[in-house]
C-alpha cells in the first residue's frame, strides 16, 4: 500500500513543474488526506487513540534518538508529497485542509528540532491515557481490545527506558508533574482491568501473559517514578528554566495559535480588554450596591467596590449535592433559548451527556467537556461534572462559590452547549473531512467556548441581570489575565508575586486559583494565550461576514457556516467566508 502511494507521488512530483495549474489531471485529494492520516497514525499511534482511530493501537514506540529522527524524516516525506501537489488547484475548503496538514507537519518537524521538548518535558512520557481509552473506548470487542492492551504493555519497559535516557535537560516543574501524573496512571492498573480480564474469553496462556505485561508495566511505570525522584534529590542535576526563549515563545505561537496576530499585539489587546472590564463592572457594582450592600458605605477604591461586591454575589450558590442536577437543568434552559433565539440549527437530541467526571481525569476542576472522537461515529461528547463528595468542606465551600449561581451558567455555556460539546458534535457530523477535525486548532477551540458566552450575554441570557453581567465580566477577565500571565511569566520574566498582585487585584481570583494558574503557566506555554486570541478572531471575522452579507446576514447563519469548516485555524475560516 505505501509503495503504491509512494510511486504516485513521485509521478505527481514528476509532471508538476511541466504543467500549468489548469492542465493537470485532478488529483484524488481525498485519497491522499485518507493515506496521509493512516500513515500518521502509524507513526504517531498515541495520537491515534485520542481520535478514535481503532488501529495501531497495539503499537508503543520507544522514545529512543531513532524514533525521533524517523519521525522528522516522516514529516519532511510527506511535506514534499503535499507540495508536489500544490494547493493551488484545490477547491477553498480543501486548500483548508492542505494547510492545516502543512501546518502539522512543519510544527512537528519544528518541535522535534528546535523546541526539542523531547529532551525538556517529562511529563510527556505516560502511558496511563493510551491504556485507559484501550479499555473504556468502544472501538472493538473486549477480547481484541485486551489483546492490543497486552502488545502495548509488552513495550512498557522499552518505552519508560528510553524517556529515561532522552531525558537530557529536563526543567524541574515537569519531571514533578510526570511523577504525579504517572503515580495517577497506576491506578488504570487497578480492580477494573482484573476485572475486565476475567470477563474476557481469551485463551488461558493469554490470559496469563497478559497479566504478566501488566505486573511488568507497572514496574517499568515505577522505575520512571523512581528515575525521577531520583533524578530531584541529585544535586549535580542543573536543571533547565522552564521559560521559552523569545524565538522559541515567537515560535510556538505562530504554530500553534496560528493568527496575523503575534504575542506581542494580542497582550496589548488583553490589557486594554481587562481595563474595559474593570469599567464595566464597576458601573454594575454601583448599580447593584443599593439591593445587596444598602447598609454598608461604598468603598472609594473602584477595584474595592467591585471586589465587594462579587463576594457577596457569591455566596449565592449551590448546595455540593444539588450540582448534577442544577448543571443538567442549565442544559435544557440553554437548549430552550436557542431555539428561541434562533440561534443554530442544533439538534438537542444530539448524543451529549451529562456526567461524573471519570475517576482517572478528576482533579481540581469543577466541570470540563470531552468532544465526541472523529473516528468513531457512535461517540458522544461528554459534559463531565466533578463529583464533590468526599472532598473536604472548606474546599468545596471555596470552589462553590467561585462557581457560584451565575459562573455555573457561563460554565455550562463554555463547556458544553454552545461552546465544546456542541462544537463537537458540529465538527464530527459536519466536518467534510476527518483533517479538519483531528487537527484541531486550540485558538478556534477555546476562542468558539469564549465567543458563545459573549454571544449568548448579547442576545439577553438570564434576563440580562446585571448580576449576570458582572460575573461575565468576572469570567471574561481571567480569558485576558491568561493572557498576561502566560506572556508576563515568559516574554516579561515576571515572578509568582507578580502573577498574584495580578490576578487578586485586578481579577478577582482567589489564593487557591492563584495558585493553579502559576503552575498551569510554568507547564504550558501559549496555550493560555488561546482563549482570547481566537475569541477576538471570532468577532473580528463576525462584524467582517455581516458587512459582507448586508441584508442578508443572519446571526444564525454565521454560526452555521463559521462550524461548518471543522476546527480549522479561525485565519483560515476567515479567508474563505469572506472570499
Ligand atoms: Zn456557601
Ligand atoms: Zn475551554
Amino acid at each position: 500500500m505505501r509503495s503504491t502511494f509512494l510511486s504516485i507521488i513521485l509521478l505527481l512530483a514528476a509532471c508538476t513543474p511541466a504543467e500549468t495549474p489548469a492542465q493537470k489531471a485532478p488529483v484524488d485529494f481525498d485519497g491522499f488526506k485518507t493515506r496521509f492520516l493512516d500513515a500518521y497514525w502509524k507513526q504517531f499511534p498515541s495520537a491515534a487513540i485520542s481520535v478514535g482511530y481503532g488501529k495501531y493501537y497495539d503499537e508503543l514506540p520507544a522514545p529512543d534518538s531513532a524514533y525521533f529522527a524517523g519521525s522528522t524524516s516522516f514529516a519532511e516525506r510527506w511535506l514534499d508529497s503535499l507540495h508536489a501537489i500544490g494547493s493551488g488547484q484545490l477547491p477553498l475548503p480543501e486548500r483548508i485542509s492542505y494547510r492545516m496538514m502543512e501546518n502539522e507537519l512543519r510544527r512537528s518537524i519544528w518541535a522535534i528540532d528546535t523546541l526539542q521538548d523531547q529532551r525538556w518535558d517529562a511529563s510527556r512520557y505516560n502511558i496511563g491515557g493510551d491504556v485507559y481509552a484501550i479499555l473504556t473506548q468502544d472501538y472493538a470487542p473486549l477480547d481484541a481490545r485486551l489483546r492490543d492492551l497486552s502488545a502495548h504493555l509488552a513495550r512498557a519497559g522499552d518505552y519508560y527506558a528510553a524517556a529515561l535516557n532522552v531525558l537530557k535537560d529536563p526543567t524541574k516543574e515537569h519531571v514533578q508533574l510526570a511523577i504525579g501524573q504517572n503515580k495517577g496512571a497506576l491506578s488504570v492498573f487497578g480492580q477494573d482491568l482484573i476485572d475486565s480480564i476475567a470477563k474476557s474469553t481469551l485463551p488461558e496462556t493469554d490470559r496469563q501473559m497478559l497479566n504478566q505485561r501488566v505486573g511488568d508495566a507497572k514496574a517499568a511505570i515505577n522505575g520512571y517514578i523512581a528515575g525521577l525522584t531520583n533524578l530531584l534529590s541529585d544535586s549535580t542535576v542543573a536543571f533547565r528554566d522552564f521559560r521559552l526563549s523569545q524565538a522559541l515563545y515567537e515560535q510556538k505561537f505562530k504554530y500553534e495559535i496560528v493568527s496575523d496576530m503575534g504575542p506581542d499585539q494580542i497582550f496589548q489587546l488583553a490589557n486594554t480588554q481587562k481595563d474595559k472590564c474593570h469599567r464595566e463592572m464597576y458601573t454594575l457594582a454601583k448599580e447593584l450596591w443599593p439591593k445587596y450592600l444598602a447598609n454598608s458605605p461604598e468603598p472609594a477604591d473602584s477595584l474595592v467596590m467591585i471586589k465587594t461586591m462579587i463576594d457577596r454575589l457569591s455566596l449565592q450558590h449551590v448546595k455540593p449535592a444539588g450540582l448534577f442536577d442544577t448543571i443538567n437543568a442549565q442544559l435544557h434552559r440553554i437548549n430552550r433559548f436557542i431555539l428561541a433565539k434562533d440561534l443554530f440549527n442544533f439538534d438537542t437530541t444530539a448524543s451529549l451527556k451529562v456526567r461524573l467526571m471519570p475517576p482517572f481525569s478528576s482533579g481540581v476542576t469543577m466541570a470540563s467537556a470531552e468532544f465526541p472522537l472523529p473516528y468513531q461515529k457512535t461517540s458522544s461528547a461528554y459534559y463531565n461534572v466533578a463529583d464533590l463528595s468526599g472532598k473536604p468542606p472548606d474546599e468545596v465551600e471555596s470552589a462553590l462559590r467561585e462557581y457560584n449561581h451565575w459562573m455555573l451558567q457561563l460554565l455550562t455555556i463554555h463547556e458544553a452547549v454552545p461552546g465544546h460539546c456542541m462544537q463537537g458534535i458540529y465538527t464530527q457530523r459536519e466536518a467534510p473531512d476527518k483533517v479538519k477535525a483531528v487537527f484541531a486548532n486550540g485558538a478556534m477551540v477555546e476562542g468558539w467556548a469564549v465567543y458563545s458566552e459573549r454571544m449568548m450575554m448579547e442576545n439577553g441570557w438570564d434576563g440580562d441581570a446585571p448580576e449576570m453581567w458582572l460575573m461575565y465580566y468576572k469570567w471574561n477577565l481571567r480569558e485576558c489575565t491568561n493572557v498576561l500571565v502566560d506572556y508576563g511569566i515568559h516574554r516579561l520574566g515576571w515572578s509568582e508575586k507578580d502573577i498574584r498582585d495580578l490576578l487578586v487585584d485586578q481579577g478577582f481570583q482567589e489564593e487557591a486559583q492563584v495558585r493553579e494558574k502559576y503552575r498551569r503557566a510554568t507547564l504550558s506555554q501559549v496555550q493560555l494565550c488561546s482563549y482570547f486570541t481566537g475569541s477576538t478572531e471570532i468577532l473580528a471575522l463576525r462584524d467582517a461576514y455581516k458587512k459582507k452579507m448586508g441584508n442578508s446576514y443572519s446571526l444564525k447563519d454565521f454560526h452555521e457556516t463559521f462550524l461548518s469548516y471543522g476546527t480549522a485555524p479561525v485565519k483560515y475560516i476567515r479567508e474563505a467566508m469572506l472570499q
